[in-house]
């Protein structure tokens, strides 16, 4: 599908019908009521007709704005800057572009999806990495394990849909990690089994078709997720002519959405916040570190392996599984829990291993017999690594209603997404770890 600027609407801005400034000033000119109420009731607000408004607690007599959350798995936060995204630059010319979103640690694509949706860091919500231990369940949890994705009980927090559920609203959390377990005892209205091999188009055209509902039904939020970009990353590594092609792909899809929400004309309660979980750095296979040159692996088990090892020792072996790595290996670090560095706010978690090693950014690690096997893991890309590398950040472009046109922000922390969310949709946030104040001044109200 070819980009056609020409042919887009452009994004309805506050000031047409159901502006809360608008409402800000209702209640200071409280004499001017029927007056302006009477105009505003005039305003042709097109097929979207506000009447029978659906309104979040707080924002009584607003008409109920929608938020579509668009995940682009491992886009990294430069690759906008490309010249190959025409539906990412129409969205950053009428809405907000931060310089990056800074990713939780571990940075993969479990724990930052639950971030962006609860607000809470990965120690904080339980899914500390794609894969770790639970001592107490006395399991481990995978994202390939299809029946432990499904189970609530690995989930923490309290996400986006769940609360918007519980304040009588519809949402469609479609693909999200999350949304196939009864959280809090609930689905979501609509949602599906993960299927990575369903058309980009037909996930796009699953959100439109919800949109299609009459207002009282109509999913208020939705998401969208697509990993061709971090499967290009992977194989081929951010630099690769695939990664381009993937990148364009991607967009393509972001394109289809707002030629959807063009089409039902809808801009005047739709916000699309396009995010990612995280970047991706290229590794080598000369660039590993293996761990059974260190200690023995039959001694331990681990959990997850790579670039973040996940090493539960036998019982009394913990002191000196960590004496053997921690000087092992000049671009490994070792942490004991709780001795993590304050910024990765991670460790308090009892999934959090006794020991855990993380290869530098661009490195690997894992064990010989592994290595030897699959050798053509080892290049290409990867992501996973401290979230203060630069490589690992990822994007946070929005506009719609909510959002100021034409806006640029510093790089944003991911945990802030949720309480932009939760404003948006006109919801009480959870407590979490992240505020309102350090991203409400991208909003237009
Ligand atoms: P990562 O390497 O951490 O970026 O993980 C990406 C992979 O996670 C994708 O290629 C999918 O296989 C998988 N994945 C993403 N979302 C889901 C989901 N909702 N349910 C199950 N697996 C998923
Ligand atoms: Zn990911
Ligand atoms: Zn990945």
């Amino acid at each position: 599908m070819r980009f056609e600027p020409s042919t887009h609407h452009s994004i309805h801005r506050p000031g047409a019908c159901g502006d809360r400034r608008i409402e800000d000033r209702l209640a200071r000119w409280a004499w001017f009521l029927p007056l302006l109420t009477a105009f505003l009731v005039g305003c042709a607000c097109s097929t979207n007709d506000v009447d029978g408004e659906l309104s979040g607690p707080g924002r009584e007599g607003a008409p109920q704005l929608t938020v579509i959350l668009v995940s682009l798995d491992g886009f990294r936060w430069d690759y906008p800057d490309r010249g190959v995204t025409p539906s990412l630059e129409r969205l950053i010319a009428e809405g907000v572009r931060a310089v990056a979103l800074v990713p939780s640690f571990t940075t993969k694509t479990f724990p930052n999806h639950y971030t962006l949706v609860t607000g809470l860091y990965p120690d904080h919500h339980g899914i500390v990495a794609n894969n770790f231990w639970d001592p107490v369940i006395g399991e481990r949890f995978s994202v390939y394990d299809r029946d432990k994705v499904r189970d609530a009980r690995w989930w923490g927090g309290e996400p986006v849909w769940l609360a918007a559920e519980r304040a009588g609203l519809t949402t469609a959390p479609m693909f999200w990690p999350g949304s196939e377990a009864p959280i809090g005892g609930l689905h979501a209205s609509h949602w599906l089994p993960y299927d990575g091999t369903m058309f980009n188009d037909s996930r796009v055209d699953w959100v439109l078709s919800l949109l299609d509902l009459p207002l009282d039904q109509r999913p208020v939020f939705l998401t969208l997720y697509f990993s061709d970009a971090d499967d290009a990353g992977h194989a081929k590594g951010p630099d690769s002519d695939a990664m381009d092609l993937a990148i364009q792909e991607v967009d393509q899809a972001v394109g289809r959405l707002l030629a959807g929400i063009d089409a039902r004309d809808l801009w005047n309660l739709v916000n699309i916040i396009v995010v990612s979980d995280h970047g991706m750095i290229p590794v080598r296979e000369d660039q590993v570190v293996f761990l059974d040159d260190y200690i023995d692996l039959s001694t331990v088990d681990v959990a997850d392996w790579n670039p973040v090892a996940a090493v539960w020792p036998g019982p009394g072996d913990e002191e000196s599984v960590y004496e053997a790595l921690s000087a092992a290996h000049p671009r490994m670090k070792v942490y004991r829990r709780g001795e993590f560095p304050a910024h990765l706010h991670y460790g308090t978690s009892q999934r959090v291993a006794p020991v855990t090693a993380v290869a530098d950014p661009g490195w690997s690690i894992t064990s010989r017999s592994y290595f030897n096997e699959t050798p053509e893991r080892f290049s290409g890309g990867s992501h996973g690594f401290d979230s203060a590398a630069g490589d690992m950040h990822g994007i946070f472009i929005a506009a719609g209603p909510a959002f100021r046109p034409g806006m640029r922000t510093e790089a944003i922390e991911n945990i802030h997404v949720y309480s932009l969310i939760m404003e948006i949709l006109g919801l009480p946030p959870a407590p979490s770890d992240g505020s309102l104040e350090a991203v409400g001044q991208m909003l237009s109200w």
